[in-house]
């Protein structure tokens, strides 16, 4: 008899679930023997316009420096975010992805007598990142699919130290308005930490959605959390970061691993900012996927969570899970989110027009 060594993992790891990423296209492809190139994969909304071409080159230009490590303080990225967003760099966090940063957070402010604030059907991280703590959650159930403020507002106690925001949301791309946003941030303690976490950010261009830089300067206990992950089609990549106060951003940083982010993806990051069209290019294409979508709902009957992300959320009308496979099987990889609570839905990730419509034929296919 040997000792189980999981009973010995600390309690909230103990109880941990893995998170559930996308299925990739090469495990599918060895699945079912097809060719890689015949399957969609629209599960884990990446960009499928492909990477800027200067990132590509950047990454170039940084391979022979592979034997060095990064610049522990991304002291160029940072430069390039502080001019671009008009923030100082003692503001900015970087993270190996935005994944780590909302980690080093919790980690940094939460511990087993605090609570964690987040949305039901909020993004999956949130739950994660508390658990593996064990610090307390505080799941606030939705209104609409979206977070429901009041509610929220309502549920702070004491205990209470960090409340997550996704805005918009993944999986529902649900989306807060700046009056809704600063109206609840009026009403949190100071001494509560909002983190705003804006991945989908860059995909929208409507001038009266709240940017949460802009609300620094108001609120100091907020941090808002940003990605290159998804318009900057960098998901490979990981590299993210938060802003927030210089004393936030201290005790962030004292949590962080000294060289967190490569120095390829500090490299690629640092170019794809000066390309500004490839940005206007993944919205264009992002808009014009999801009225594909919702064209496509329509006419199958299908009812959907209107989306300000890069993905949809479809209710299928039946358990979702079997949908899901039979899609599978059709080479069309997308996610299922019963882990979330939502057994009837699936979420669609935005892709090329083609790819959309091969997903919408296999979903009609499948459903039929
Ligand atoms: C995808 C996503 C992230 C994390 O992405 P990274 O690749 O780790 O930067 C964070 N928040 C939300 C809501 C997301 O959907």
């Amino acid at each position: 008899m040997s000792c189980d060594y999981r009973t010995l993992a600390v309690a909230g790891v103990q109880g941990l679930q893995p998170y559930q990423p996308g299925k990739p296209i090469d495990e599918l492809a060895r699945e079912l023997g097809l060719d890689p190139g015949r399957i969609v994969k629209l599960a884990s909304n990446e960009n499928p316009l492909g990477p800027s071409p200067l990132a590509l080159e950047a990454i170039q230009r940084a391979l022979p420096d592979l034997c060095l490590y990064p610049d522990g303080n991304g002291f160029v990225l940072k430069q390039k975010l502080s001019a671009r967003y008009s923030v100082k760099a003692d503001q900015l966090l970087l993270g190996n992805g935005s994944n780590d940063v909302l980690e080093l957070i919790v980690r940094a402010f939460a511990d087993p007598s605090a609570e964690v604030m987040y949305s039901q059907y909020a993004f999956a991280v949130y739950p994660l990142a508390t658990q593996a703590v064990g610090a307390r959650h505080c799941c606030v159930p939705a209104r609409n699919w979206g977070h429901d403020l009041d509610a929220m507002l309502a549920a702070i106690s004491p205990a209470t130290r960090l409340i997550f925001i996704a805005n918009p949301n993944n999986p529902t791309g649900t989306g807060l308005s700046r009056t809704e946003l600063t109206q609840f941030l009026d009403q949190v303690p100071e001494q509560v930490l909002v983190v705003l976490d804006e991945a989908y950010g860059e995909y929208i261009d409507d001038p009266s959605f709240p940017d949460g830089l802009s609300l620094l300067a108001q609120y100091p206990n907020l941090i808002v959390t940003r990605t290159f992950s998804k318009a900057w089609g960098l998901a490979a990549l990981r590299v993210g970061y938060a802003v927030a106060r210089a004393d936030i951003i201290d005790v962030l940083n004292r949590v962080r691993q000294p060289f967190n982010v490569s120095s390829l993806a500090l490299a690629a990051a640092t170019a794809v900012l000066d390309d500004e069209d490839y940005i206007l290019k993944a919205r264009r294409l992002n808009t014009q996927g999801l009225a594909q979508f919702v064209e496509g709902f329509a006419s199958m009957g299908l009812d959907y969570i209107p989306s300000m992300g890069n993905f949809i959320a479809v209710n299928v009308g039946r358990p979702a899970l079997p949908v899901y496979q039979q899609l599978l099987g059709q080479g069309v990889i997308v996610r299922p989110v019963v882990n979330y609570g939502m057994p009837e839905h699936l979420r669609i990730s935005v892709g090329y027009p083609e790819q959309n419509a091969r997903c919408l034929e296999a979903l009609r296919q499948v459903l039929a």
